[in-house]
């Protein structure tokens, strides 16, 4: 395997653009998300406002129920459909707050329909077993425990070296793989990792992965022709870096910071 590779704040800066008197709401990135389940709409939510957050021109909405409704009422900007069919998007995040095994067969005829087309789609949680064998470009962004089922789905042995395992699992999958983690390692089939350090264990806290989902599907709808890996590093490298914002690290937290919740992450998203 070759190096692990550090992503630093300057690599991320080559990918944050700056819009410019030539773009419109579309070329700035149209990302879909969706994400969430009426037993988790607070997912849908997180993942929403992080996309606008991170700067998306355009965010449309896949749901119906309670994780619609709390979508539109928290953020009106958002154009949401019960279907997503016919919904052009440069980027979709799918299964954050879903569970695998509660999913309705519309649902994953839905979802298969999603994993299938020509773009990007971040594939996170319930969504992580639905992966293997799609034909879009996948970024796969398990936590510790969802790798751990996703070895076990590939055959794949568990071992102590993380970014071995990573770059194994995008090598079967054909997909690359952000694994989450106090440090997030990001693999591409190649067999190339960029690790990201760039967070604080205050980002420990429930709903700061479905933040990071909706920063990876604007980051990708904004950057069609970038390396999927890179982006996902340059996402990972701006979520650790709004988790210390919102933590108060460097600031009015010192150096240890303060408790924060995965809202707070997706607001300090545009000062990152
Ligand atoms: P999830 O488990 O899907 O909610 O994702 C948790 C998010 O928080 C990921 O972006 C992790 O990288 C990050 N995270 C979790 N634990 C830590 C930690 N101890 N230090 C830094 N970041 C963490
Ligand atoms: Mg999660």
């Amino acid at each position: 395997m070759s190096e692990v590779r550090e992503w630093s704040r300057e690599d991320a800066a080559t990918l944050l653009r700056v819009p410019g008197p030539a773009d419109d709401k579309y070329s700035r990135g149209v990302v879909g998300l969706r994400t969430g389940s009426s037993a988790y709409p607070g997912a849908a939510v997180l993942g929403v406002e992080a996309a606008w957050r991170a700067g998306a021109g355009f965010v449309r909405y896949i749901g119906e129920g309670r994780a619609a409704d709390a979508v539109i009422a928290r953020r009106p900007e958002t154009v949401v459909s019960p279907h997503a069919a016919g919904a052009r998007v440069g980027a979709w995040v799918i299964g954050s707050g879903t569970e695998a095994g509660k999913r309705t067969a519309d649902e994953e005829r839905e979802l298969r329909g999603i994993l299938d087309g020509a773009v990007p789609v971040v594939v996170d949680a319930g969504a992580l077993d639905l992966a293997r064998g799609s034909r879009a470009p996948l970024l796969l962004t398990p936590h510790g425990r969802e790798f751990a089922r996703l070895q076990t789905q590939i055959g794949s042995a568990p071992g102590d070296d993380r970014a071995r395992a990573a770059a194994e699992a995008a090598a079967r999958l054909s997909a690359v793989v952000l694994l989450k983690g106090a440090q997030t390692l990001i693999a591409h089939p190649d067999g190339s990792v960029i690790r990201v350090d760039a967070g604080t264990g205050w980002l420990a806290t429930a709903g700061t992965g479905d933040v990071l989902g909706g920063v990876l599907g604007t980051l990708l709808a904004a950057n069609p022709d970038a390396s999927i890996a890179e982006v996902a590093a340059t996402g990972a490298w701006l979520h650790g870096h709004a988790g210390r914002i919102a933590a108060g690290i460097g600031a009015d937290g010192g150096t240890h910071g303060y408790p924060i919740v995965a809202l707070d992450v997706a607001q300090a998203l545009p000062r990152a």
